[in-house]
């Protein structure tokens, strides 16, 4: 047996995680132990298996947080959510972009001030963490004290996350935008200050085309050949009307997808947020760059933009990575299990159908694959992190009625994607530690 005479903590429960793709290995993919234990040294998982066999071992001096008959999975990923929204969710827009004028512009204004974009952040974080998100990829304003604000409350509470200040020099307020050298010059003085520092990573973010110069958008894509292991986010193809803009502004280009190859923003660290409404010879584009198309599903419906077609992007012969992301402020909902009920109902529309290990594979192992961090995040093999989630399938009393009906576990993690919310969350561990700032009580 592995030696865990350094462990300094372990995590008991019912233990779910996965080591492929449910949809695609069955039940192969699935690991899951009814009386677990998480051993840990340092925040990362040197042991994982049944309590029985792994307790015995576990020198005097360790802690142990005692979840039995809570199930306890990797902690959620939100690849696309934007710091500056929290105060834009529930605006009551007609679509896009005259979502884009009349709320969230005004809102990311008040980023440039530090006090309001640390108190922002650190509502933020509350937020996320009472939901069991322990990871995102985030978009911060244009400022760059958004984005100090963001990484100084991360690195506070020691989560893995990734963030950018947002580049866009037209189409905006002067308030909110930059131009190609100084959007150039704040972003690699916050790669230089954050990037890789403890657990924190930079995305470069660039908005969209719209929004960004053809100048800008080759400063951003120096950006990216300098620090080839910072992620980039951005949009594409959300709605219509944008994706005839985007085209109108570079003509030369065949496609929305053709700009951000053209200024090499089109790769394998690339995060395409929304990716609704493209071309076959689009998707096969994605496949061959081995870029990632990022579905919103709370925020597609909520402006109305449309329906991501996850069948299509995953056709066997030249599958995308997909990300599945919560998209706040034109999302509508912190919690990914709110998302992942919201991805399911969206595919019903299409006669597509992903059942509940697929659903909670997507938002674990499934972003940490799409962010480029599966070998760090969102499973419980040894050697990885231990971020982890507890939930509790009966934690309202709609819920407790309804699992008195059920004698499966992919009827229980249905059950918490469909009725279940931050509520459901008993308790949120980063590197180990209980980090759940809103108890229930
Ligand atoms: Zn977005």
């Amino acid at each position: 047996m592995k030696d865990i005479s350094r462990a300094d903590t372990a995590l008991r429960g019912r233990l779910l995680w996965f080591v492929e793709r449910p949809e695609e290995h069955g039940a192969g993919a699935v690991r899951y132990i009814e009386d677990g234990l998480l051993v840990l040294a340092g925040g990362r998982i040197l042991a994982v298996g049944e309590t029985s066999a792994l307790r015995p071992a576990l020198p005097a001096g360790a802690v142990i947080h005692d979840h039995s008959g809570r199930l306890i999975t990797p902690g959620f990923i939100d690849p696309h959510i934007h710091l500056p929204q929290t105060q834009v969710v529930a605006s009551w827009a007609a679509q896009l972009l005259d979502w884009l004028n009349t709320y969230t512009f005004v809102e990311e204004q008040k980023y440039g001030d530090p006090a309001h974009a640390a108190r922002g952040a650190a509502f933020f974080f509350d937020e996320l963490l009472s939901n069991g998100t322990t990871t995102a990829v985030a978009f911060c304003s244009v400022h760059s004290a958004s984005a100090e604000a963001f990484f100084a409350e991360s690195e506070r509470r020691n989560t893995r996350m990734a963030a950018g200040k947002v580049m866009m020099d037209r189409y905006a307020p002067d308030a909110l935008t930059d131009t190609p050298q100084s959007g150039y010059d704040d972003s690699k003085a916050l790669i230089g200050r954050w990037h890789g520092r403890g657990r924190q990573l930079y995305a470069i973010a660039p908005r969209f085309a719209i929004t960004s110069t053809p100048e800008q958008l080759e400063a951003a894509a120096a950006l990216s050949r300098e620090h080839p292991d910072c992620l980039v986010e951005t949009h594409i193809s959300e709605n219509l009307e944008e994706v005839a803009t985007a085209k109108r502004l570079y003509p030369e280009c065949a496609d929305y997808t053709a700009i951000y190859e053209k200024y090499g923003l089109f790769g394998r660290k690339s995060l395409m947020g929304h990716s609704i409404h493209l071309s076959e010879s689009e998707r096969q584009r994605y496949a061959d760059a081995d870029a990632v198309a990022v579905f919103c599903p709370t925020s597609n419906l909520f402006l109305g933009s449309g329906l991501f077609d996850w069948k299509a992007m995953r056709e066997p012969r030249r599958p995308v990575r997909i990300g599945v992301a919560t998209d706040i402020g034109g999302g509508t909902s912190y919690s990914m299990l709110q998302t992942m009920n919201e991805a399911y109902k969206v595919l019903q529309l299409q006669g597509q159908r992903l059942d509940s290990l697929a659903l909670f594979h997507a938002m674990t192992r499934g972003n940490a694959i799409a962010i480029g961090l599966d070998h760090l995040i969102g499973s419980f093999e040894p050697g990885h992190e231990c971020d982890a989630v507890v939930l509790d399938a009966r934690a309202t009393p709609a819920m407790a009625h309804r699992m008195e009906t059920v004698t499966t576990l992919p009827e229980e993690l249905f059950i918490l994607i469909t009725m279940g919310d931050d509520r459901a969350v008993e308790e949120t561990y980063v590197m180990g530690e209980p980090k759940k700032p809103r108890k229930r009580g």
